[in-house]
């Protein structure tokens, strides 16, 4: 029972030792994680941000520049291009008015056949409506990529038209939400970004300051999100990190990037984590991330299990020690009160024991009885043995007994004789066939006498006594072991009524 308490105790402590390890661990691995997807989240942004600087150089030199025509805008995207994976086109696109149109599509269409500025129908690309604006590409890099955009008129299309308007109102880079690209086999998510373009014309007098700002187009580069990420997360991505890219400008939030399929059993949900936002052309950008169970289980240590694991081998081996000591003892004591059992000798004084005695008389009885030979038996007290514990104590009665039965031993020393401890401080002596048991009874009586063991609250002599009941079976008589104690055992109380000290024949 305690053992099994003990154990249960431990298994428990173990457990809950383990399980503690285990939280503090998770933790960590949370946290570490968290850190990792602050990371990407950061080169995400870095990387998005180089791509638009190549924008910002672009636009830097088309500043400087006279007229633009085909042959200058290849030669000066075509460098930077080869270069970009994620950047998908370069485009020029002008401003034109309602009157403007037909004249720029004639001109167009000397360079390229079949030209016709166009907007997004229900069905693919269809010649624009009437309107009073138009921002149609004029060039876009590289072309044999993008041609299907050729002509394709910016304006046209809400998204496109609200992030043009934005630029053209702050003269800064505006990018556009994520889009599905016009030029993109794939589902490929992109976005724009716009550059306005200003024109400085001089004013009709010559003062130094008296110039005109004038807007006239737009230079806009068209990214690939995932050629984004790609880039910036290099060989990190894989089946171990559900990432996507959020736009989440103005509260609503549009998926710009996933890199695999969400609704797969292996993510780990509850362990998402959205990185901080970053500003991405006046929109705002997240990184959002679900690591797999298995990259969570990687970043686990077995320490957990071990501590676990450990403190229930311990219990198991603690308990098992003293389950196995206590299973010593138990058969211990089984095989001591074994041999006791089956002992024939007293264990303090080194005479025959009463089972012995009694297993002798019955057999001399017998023998007595078959033999027709004569049987004695002594019973014998020591006297007033209780106040002489009481006077000496108990060690010293003990001592006494030894001393007493030493003596009786040496008074029946025929093969067929037995001196056996009866119990408490009475002796027994068996003597078959013996001529003169009353000389033996005397001489034991006399040898304790004399060995002059003093005794002061004994009333018959200075010295430990003691007396002794005798009997003889006649020749032929039928008798019993029981009867025979019986008779000796009476002589002995004959012997203590009459003064103890003596010998009495019953
Ligand atoms: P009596 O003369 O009538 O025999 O008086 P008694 O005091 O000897 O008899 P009683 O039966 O009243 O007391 C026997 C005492 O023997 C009581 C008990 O404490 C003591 N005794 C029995 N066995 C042992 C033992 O193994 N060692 C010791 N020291 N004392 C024992
Ligand atoms: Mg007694
Ligand atoms: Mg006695």
């Amino acid at each position: 029972m305690p053992a099994a308490v003990a154990f249960t105790v431990g298994v428990v402590i173990s457990l809950a030792l383990g399980r503690l390890f285990y939280i503090e661990e998770s933790k960590a691995v949370e946290l570490e994680f968290k850190a990792d997807i602050d990371q990407l989240s950061d080169s995400i942004e870095r990387e998005v941000l180089l791509n638009l600087e190549i924008l910002y150089a672009l636009k830097s030199a088309v500043g400087i520049m006279p007229e633009m025509t085909r042959a200058r805008f290849e030669t000066l995207t075509r460098n930077v291009l080869d270069r970009s994976p994620a950047i998908q086109a370069f485009a020029w696109a002008p401003v034109l008015e309602q009157e403007q149109l037909s004249e720029f599509s004639r001109k167009q269409g000397e360079a390229f056949r079949n030209f016709t500025v166009r907007e997004a129908g229900s069905d693919g690309l269809v010649p624009v409506r009437q309107r009073a604006l138009y921002v149609p590409v004029q060039f876009i890099e590289p072309l044999s990529d993008n041609r299907a955009a050729l002509g394709f008129d910016l304006a046209s299309e809400g998204s496109r038209f609200e992030a043009l308007d934005r630029a053209k109102a702050t003269g800064e880079m505006v990018a556009t939400a994520g889009i599905r690209l016009v030029q993109e086999p794939e589902n490929q998510q992109g976005f724009l970004v716009f550059a306005p373009l200003y024109r400085v014309k001089s004013g009709a007098t010559a003062a130094e300051d008296d110039f005109e700002v004038h807007h006239f187009g737009f230079i806009n580069g068209v990214f690939r999100v995932g050629e984004l990420v790609e880039q910036a997360v290099g060989s990190e991505l894989g089946s171990d990190l559900l990432l996507e890219v959020i736009d989440r400008t103005g509260g609503d939030e549009k998926l710009l990037f996933r890199s695999g399929d969400p609704t797969s059993e292996s993510w780990q949900h509850d362990n998402r984590y959205r990185a901080g936002e970053f500003e991405i052309a006046g929109r705002q950008w997240t990184v959002e991330a679900v690591p797999s169970a298995r990259l969570i289980r990687e970043k686990r240590g077995m320490l957990p299990v071990f501590v676990a694991s450990s403190g229930i081998v311990l219990v198991c081996v603690v308990v098992g020690y003293f389950l196995a000591g206590a299973r010593r003892n138990l058969a211990l004591t089984d095989a001591k009160a074994q041999l006791e059992q089956i002992s024939l000798t007293d264990a303090l004084t080194g005479l025959a024991n009463r089972r012995h005695f009694d297993t002798v008389l019955e057999r001399e009885v017998r023998r007595a009885g078959r033999d027709g030979t004569r049987l004695s038996l002594i019973m014998i007290d020591i006297d007033f043995f209780k106040e002489y514990n009481d006077e000496y104590g108990h060690p010293a009665g003990d001592a006494c007994l030894k001393e007493v039965a030493s003596i009786l031993r040496d008074m029946a020393k025929r093969p067929g004789d037995l001196v056996a401890r009866y119990g408490g401080e009475e002796f027994a002596i068996i003597l078959p066939d013996t001529a003169d048991p009353g000389v033996i009874a005397e001489s034991c009586r006399k040898g304790v006498l004399e060995r002059a063991m003093p005794h002061e609250l004994s009333s018959v002599a200075e010295y430990v006594t003691i007396s002794l009941g005798l009997t003889t079976t006649g020749v032929a008589t039928e008798v019993t072991p029981e009867g025979l104690v019986d008779r000796a055992d009476s002589a002995l109380y004959e012997a203590k009524e009459s003064g103890r000290n003596r010998v009495c024949v019953g």
